[in-house]
């Protein structure tokens, strides 16, 4: 899964979520106001919302006012150095904060605190509580033990934590679609990922959890679910734990076990009105059956997010990625042939250690082959405690990792526009989801192949699918005319 695709957005949209748990603790509401930033994945911003209903049954309110808040949780990223950087810089801007009341709480959650440890309490003063991905459950005790001005620190990494058992509060949320986690941590072990430090081994969720959480979703007028996970193909459902134990299961276990395209037909069958979607899918673990799957419900949207990260074989070796080009060119394949009109996006890495000029150029000539709709595109960054980091040299030179870091976006821009022309005159089925940031007066919405598009508002709403015939496009977006209320989803 990559990362920094998504800034902090949750305070801008939450009105104050008030507690009602029990009236004591209400007349202390105006003190116990939480307040949470969040930085990285989507799997971060669903993390905060399970903190959130944590916070609120511990007689916590939802503040998006930080001058209000008594208490400032960062969900933090460590995918790359840049998101670390910003995470201390907002700490800095805590700092100023905290002078003028100093009985603020400032806590850190996520990967960085999961990397940090006890040493994010040493390296920022401001901070007074560092929690892990796997102990959110803890945060009221550690509260107290800020209140008693004892050390708090969580970062054990569980088994079996999924918070199938919280039911999430939709903090960044335009009440159109959301996030469900389905599985948590990776088994990857990708050279240059933190993730499988920071987030532990691959558990998988109950799916009555998440069937439920749909299910509530859906009775709040939501339109789309996104199921997530680091690597939602390796979904392994056999009554909980891990799923590196799925050797240890009985044979009932076996026989039993649903897997993440059995999870797919079951969520599709469910909800027919609601559009599907699922992220992020890894090569070597995605089965030509979850593309069949697709293929079969209307409602799962055609749309795979499918990162490839180099495009030379010696690099994806290096980077422990476990496939080769063939057998990613004979994925792109059978999507193309089993799905052909879905939109498929990348995530790639330039200047990789080691990686010479003959490697970019094979990353560039995989870029030919698929003719991506959009991507994901960083330069290398080392990240501390990673396979990477240990054992290979980071020897690209920055500039160089720039310069071919430039011309990935150049080629994907290009593709991005040839993919973005083929929708020229044609009708396709948008959800509207909120106002379009380039005018007031238009609609702004995705296509199932997670194409935006914008439009005049006319008598149309946010949650409405409707038909918009494409008049013209740029390389990231098409602009169209509502024709009418769409029978399709
Ligand atoms: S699949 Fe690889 S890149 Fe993705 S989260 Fe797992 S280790 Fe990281």
């Amino acid at each position: 899964m990559g990362a920094d695709k998504f800034k902090s957005l949750d305070n801008n949209l939450v009105s104050e979520i008030p507690n009602n748990h029990n009236s004591k603790k209400s007349i202390n509401k105006t003190l116990k106001r939480a307040y949470i930033e969040s930085y990285g994945c989507q799997m971060n911003f669903a993390d905060s919302e399970v903190v959130a209903s944590i916070l609120i049954k511990d007689g916590y309110s939802i503040t998006k006012k930080l001058d209000e808040a008594s208490l400032i949780l960062v969900n933090t990223c460590s995918i790359r150095e840049k998101a670390e950087n910003t995470v201390r810089k907002r700490l800095e801007y805590f700092e100023s904060i905290k002078e003028k009341n100093s009985k603020i709480t400032v806590g850190v959650m996520g990967c960085m605190a999961e990397r940090l440890k006890k040493k994010f309490l040493e390296e920022e003063k401001i901070v007074d509580l560092v929690v892990g991905p796997d102990a959110y459950k803890d945060i009221p005790r550690l509260l107290q033990e800020v209140e008693n001005e004892n050390e708090a620190v969580n970062v054990l990494l569980s088994k079996d934590e999924t918070y199938g058992d919280i039911s999430p509060i939709r903090l960044n949320s335009n009440g159109i679609s959301a996030f469900v986690s389905i599985t948590r941590g990776c088994d990857n072990m990708c050279t240059f990922c933190v993730v499988p430090f920071t987030r532990g081994r691959e558990r998988s969720r109950d799916p009555k959890s998440i069937l439920n959480e749909i299910e509530d979703l859906k009775y709040k007028g939501y339109k789309e679910v996104t199921l997530l996970g680091q690597n939602v193909d390796s979904y392994l459902w056999y009554g909980g734990g891990l799923k590196k134990d799925f050797k240890k299961a009985t044979s009932i276990q076996r026989k039993t076990a649903l897997r993440f395209h059995n999870l797919l037909s079951i969520v599709a069958e469910a909800f027919p009105k609601i559009r599907i979607r699922f992220s992020t899918s890894n090569p070597q673990d995605m089965s030509i059956k979850v593309i069949k799957i697709m293929a079969k419900y209307e409602n799962i949207c055609n749309y795979i997010h499918l990162p490839v990260q180099s495009g030379s074989n010696r690099i994806l070796k290096k980077m422990n990625r476990k496939h080769t080009i063939k057998e990613y060119f004979q994925l792109i394949d059978s999507i193309r042939e089993i799905l052909p009109e879905c939109g498929i996006s990348h995530d790639m890495i330039a200047g990789f250690p080691t990686e010479t000029i003959q490697d970019h150029q094979d990353t560039l000539k995989l870029m030919d082959y698929v003719k991506y709709d959009f991507g994901f595109m960083f330069a290398y960054s080392e990240r501390p405690g990673t396979m990477a980091a240990k054992k290979i040299n980071d020897n690209i030179d920055e500039k160089i990792k720039k310069k071919r870091l430039n011309e990935i976006i150049k080629k994907q821009q290009k593709h991005s526009l040839y993919r973005t022309k083929q929708y020229l005159g044609k009708i396709v089925c948008v959800l509207i989801e909120k106002v379009s940031k380039r005018s007031e007066y238009f609609w702004s919405g995705r296509t199932q192949q997670n194409t935006v598009v914008v439009f005049p508002k006319e008598n149309y709403k946010p949650g409405d699918f409707v038909d918009v015939k494409i008049k013209s496009c740029t390389s990231a977006t098409l602009i169209g005319k509502a024709i009418k209320i769409s029978n399709r989803i």
